[in-house]
């Protein structure tokens, strides 16, 4: 064992895992910047009072996740837990024209039990999209993480929906649900017995036995929506229905905090483990803007988290990008000129090539060629050097134009970077 590790709950990514990693970020760039959203790049650490008002003071993340920690300058900072806070501190600083759309793929951190699916540092995407209170920005932000779904072919996956309702309805709601927990305090689970009247939304949210139970017999948020509510949530699920999008809807998707509004959703993979099954959450949150600081502004957004996401195509077997592996492998037993000089002209025309260093022996040139998964090994002997030409020796199936394994040819070393360019395509 090495003396140094990766700490507990982090983990390395290496080729090729890290092209799938890659790979997945790519098309999530596409997608997003497809539909009108701009990358947003932002501090991986903030003042800690930024994420304790824009994630919420009474949260696990704020209260038991955060990695918090005193700068040399006396600063309070902790580490991002999660991306929304940051990019809404971004809009309020530098208030770019509305409507504003951002996307962005970050690490993120939190101190938690780590498991399968649910690390120390993880890696978000997400977009935010602020200024229209529209419910077509809801099911266009929907449509873009099913998008994101349908392009890997990732099928075990479902989305589910509910609304918060708003200032208007959810207080009245919040009311009635109280008044029903006051005579059921007792049943709850533990967290939520002494605590629940802090927030009695948080219980609906609690996937422990007790809770579940106790909320079976709750009144619904769905029975206590405004005409206005009602009107934007009819709107979001006509829309989704428009698109082909299917979902189910969940009474008990909520959030706990003032500035949630309306529209939630979560995709769930049903490959994973239940309790870390969602990919995907989101939703409005018409009040979070004013929250840190800014003038009253609706938004929405999701955040999507990338391991999850690999876990789940990795036990539904879905390929993500073939892995780009060398094609062309120069071999050089001259001196390594012709190596530096072949691979780069390769590389410029778009051609994965390798080769090997420090003087190495035919013998092992070939083997590391062979190891590189390489179609083609490019060799340089003094014979070819003296008559201007390079052996190109066929190790693997060639591309359309290319003759089988085992074949192999002098091409003038003029011609060399398009007959390979041609046959590798
Ligand atoms: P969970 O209920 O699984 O803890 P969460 O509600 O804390 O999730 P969000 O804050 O909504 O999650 O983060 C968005 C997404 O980021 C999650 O849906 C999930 O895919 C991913 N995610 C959250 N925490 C972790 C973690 N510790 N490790 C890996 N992925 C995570
Ligand atoms: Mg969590």
């Amino acid at each position: 064992m090495s003396a140094f590790q990766a700490p507990t709950g982090t983990r390395d990514v290496l080729a090729p895992e890290s092209s799938r990693f890659e790979s997945l970020v790519a098309r999530f760039a596409r997608l997003a910047e497809l539909a009108g959203y701009g990358l947003v790049v932002s501090p991986m650490f903030e003042d800690v009072a930024l994420f304790s008002r824009g994630v919420g003071e009474a949260t696990d993340v704020v209260t038991k996740e955060m990695y918090v920690f005193e700068d040399k300058g006396g600063r309070t900072i902790a580490l991002r837990p999660e991306g929304t806070a940051p990019v809404v501190r971004a809009f309020v600083q530098h208030r770019p024209v509305l409507p504003w759309k951002a996307w962005y793929a970050t690490p993120c951190f939190r101190y938690e039990r780590p498991q399968a699916g649910r690390y120390r540092q993880f890696h978000q995407l997400g977009v935010e999209a602020l200024g229209p209170q529209d419910a077509d920005l809801d099911v266009e932000v929907v449509a873009l993480f099913e998008g994101l779904r349908r392009s890997l072919g990732l099928e075990g996956v479902e989305l589910r929906v509910n609304s918060m309702g708003d200032a208007a309805c959810l207080p009245g709601y919040r009311a009635v649900l109280a008044s029903y927990l006051s005579d059921h305090g007792e049943e709850l689970c533990a967290d939520h017995r002494t605590s629940w009247s802090r927030n009695p939304l948080r219980v609906l949210d609690c996937k422990k036995q007790a809770c579940v139970s106790v909320r079976a017999g709750a009144p619904l948020l769905r029975d206590a929506l405004c005409d206005a509510c009602e009107a934007h949530f009819d709107r979001f699920l006509s829309g989704l229905g428009s698109l082909g999008i299917r979902w189910t809807r969940d009474d008990f998707l909520v959030r706990g905090l003032d500035y949630y509004t309306r529209t939630t959703f979560e995709f769930r993979a049903s490959g994973l483990d239940a309790a870390q099954d969602t990919i995907c959450g989101g939703g409005r949150y018409n009040g979070l803007v004013e929250e840190l600081g800014g003038p009253p502004t609706p938004g929405i957004g999701f955040a999507a988290g990338v391991e999850r996401i690999l876990l789940a195509c990795a036990v539904e077997g879905v390929e993500l990008a073939p892995e780009r592996a060398t094609e062309v492998f120069v071999v050089d037993v001259v001196g390594g000129g012709s190596a530096r000089d072949l691979t780069d002209a390769l590389r410029r025309a778009g051609v994965a090539a390798d080769r090997a260093f420090d003087g190495r022996s035919l013998k092992s040139q070939l083997k590391q060629a062979d190891r590189s998964g390489a179609r083609v090994a490019c060799i340089v002997g003094p014979e070819e050097e003296a008559a201007g030409v390079v052996t190109v020796r066929w190790m693997r199936e060639s591309g359309a134009g290319g003759p089988g394994p085992g074949r192999q040819e002098r091409v003038a070393r003029g011609d060399l970077v398009e007959a390979v360019a041609r046959w590798t395509r």
